[in-house]
């Protein structure tokens, strides 16, 4: 049998809404992934593994051809860059919004800004499009608290429902990009195993228009 198609899930939230979709398009994996320590798993389709990963690990997987198709979140690309790899297909899942945002009521100085965030060249991208001075500081998690803790005056971070930032007296500045779940498939991979991709992909585009087309009926 030929080499099986690997398919590389970014753990954590965008997981529990990718693998509806995944079974929708046919593959599930043959045992839970939650209960299992495993990586690797193999699924309904004896061609096609999953490995799951740490979501900012997935591009390196695919652009590598260590897997051939991810799936990660637009920021994720947006910050690593997506050298190597094709977006064929927003999966609509996982829906945010990267943006600035501050201590509520306290504008923005004039001079440099100390932006700490974990999207590090998304920030410095955005803020020389805008033409604002800013040291950025790389932090790895819990943004919030830097500008209460007077270590940064503003933040680039991850807002869904607002709820983290409010609950530590903070407010949405400007949106810097609207966010969502994309497949991902490596350049090489794309050529050499399109026939095996493209019903694939096709699967997994119907599964997502058929999820839209849920919502918007019991909207
Ligand atoms: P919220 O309080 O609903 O605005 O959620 C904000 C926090 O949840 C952020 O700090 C993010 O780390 C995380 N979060 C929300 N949505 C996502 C998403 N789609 N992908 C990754 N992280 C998210």
């Amino acid at each position: 049998m030929s080499k099986p198609l690997v398919i590389a899930l970014s753990k954590g939230r965008i997981l529990k809404e990718t693998l509806p979709l995944l079974a929708a398009a046919g593959i599930e994996p043959t045992e839970s992934l939650s209960e299992s320590r495993k990586l690797l798993f193999d699924t309904t389709l004896d061609d096609v593994k999953l490995i799951v990963i740490r979501a900012t690990d997935v591009p390196t997987y695919v652009q590598l051809g260590a897997a051939d198709i991810g799936v990660a979140g637009k920021d994720v690309l947006l910050e690593n860059g997506a050298k190597g790899l094709y977006e064929p297909l927003d999966l609509n899942i996982s829906r945010c919004r990267l943006m600035t945002a501050g201590v509520s009521g306290k504008a923005p100085g004039t001079s440099r800004r100390r932006v700490a965030t974990k999207f590090v060249h998304i920030a410095k991208r955005y803020y020389a499009s805008m033409g604002i001075q800013a040291e950025i500081i790389k932090l790895y998690g819990a943004m919030e608290l830097a500008p209460l803790m007077d270590l940064a005056d503003e933040i680039v971070d991850i807002v869904d429902t607002g709820n983290t930032l409010k609950a530590n007296g903070m407010e949405p500045r400007e949106l810097i990009a609207d966010i969502s779940t994309r497949l991902v498939v490596n350049k090489a991979s794309m050529t050499m195993q399109h026939q095996r991709l493209k019903p694939l992909i096709k699967r997994l585009a119907q599964a997502v228009e058929a999820r839209r087309e849920g919502q918007e009926e019991s909207a």
